[in-house]
């Protein structure tokens, strides 16, 4: 991989200017949700980029003061690292392989990987990370719903064991919190009723902080285009939104 960046270009004027008032407009919103529901602050707010082009992450770098961006695949990740600004928070928030886990620790201005389901993927992810580098952040995913397509660790005593083994013995890794996707069915229900995964996340969250010594407070990462305003109203630190920024995804291939 040549390190020698290639410079990224800014897209057409026009492109910059849907993607500004897009960002803006889901902002609107998150406040807006955090300032009905919520008591503490506003949650982070990570714009899920996967699929598209580094352009569009440079125009909201740069119009916008956008940091945290989101990414599901470890090679994009790793080609839109090495050419955009160091400054860049990058959140891994795709399916995780212990195989790469190597490859996302050696990211330097990688801000965390929100989807570890697994002590070995742990593990890894702490061998790796150089001791001149930040200590890289980490969620534990946990899969709510059940669905067999989902990632993420089963609720109960592992997401404990998990938890409990980072904070003991991964000092290259801080616990940030626990993520969750939740099913798509019960998003859409949003509104109407409260979110069954969330509030399922909530608990584990509780669980962890009280049976960890250590853990401190934790955050929760949930909340995506479609049920973010629920996800705040059940205590969300971190939304991950795709979609409404970006636009729709071109298929993966
Ligand atoms: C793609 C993705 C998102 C963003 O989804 P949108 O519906 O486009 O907002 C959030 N979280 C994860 C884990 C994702 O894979």
């Amino acid at each position: 991989m040549s390190s020698s960046a290639e410079k990224v270009l800014l897209p057409e004027s026009e492109r910059v200017e849907t993607l500004v008032a897009n960002l803006s407009g889901i902002k609107a919103r998150v406040e807006a949700a955090s300032k009905q529901y919520a008591s503490g602050s506003t949650p982070r707010l990570v714009a899920v980029s996967k699929l598209k082009p580094a352009s569009d992450i440079l125009a909201l770098y740069e119009s916008v003061s956008q940091r945290h961006f989101g990414e599901n695949y470890v090679q994009e990740l790793v080609e839109k690292a090495g050419k955009l600004p160091a400054d860049v928070q990058w959140h891994f928030i795709g399916s995780l392989q212990t195989n790469k886990c190597a490859t996302l620790a050696a990211i330097s201005n990688l801000y965390a990987v929100e989807t570890v389901d697994a002590v070995k993927k742990a593990k890894k992810l702490n061998d790796a990370r150089a001791e001149t580098m930040p200590v890289l952040n980490v969620f534990i995913q946990v899969n709510t719903s059940g669905e067999e397509s989902k990632s993420g660790m089963a609720p109960g005593e592992e997401v404990v064991e998990t938890a409990k083994y980072i904070v003991e013995s991964c000092p290259r890794l801080k616990l940030k919190g626990l993520m969750t996707i939740g099913s798509i069915a019960r998003s859409n229900a949003s509104g109407e009723e409260e979110n069954a995964d969330f509030k399922t996340l909530v608990e584990q969250k509780k669980k962890v902080e009280e049976q960890v010594a250590g853990a401190g407070e934790l955050e929760l990462s949930m909340g995506m285009s479609e049920d973010f305003a629920e996800a705040i109203r059940q205590g969300s630190t971190n939304v991950r939104i795709g979609s409404v920024i970006f636009g729709a995804r071109p298929p993966r291939n």
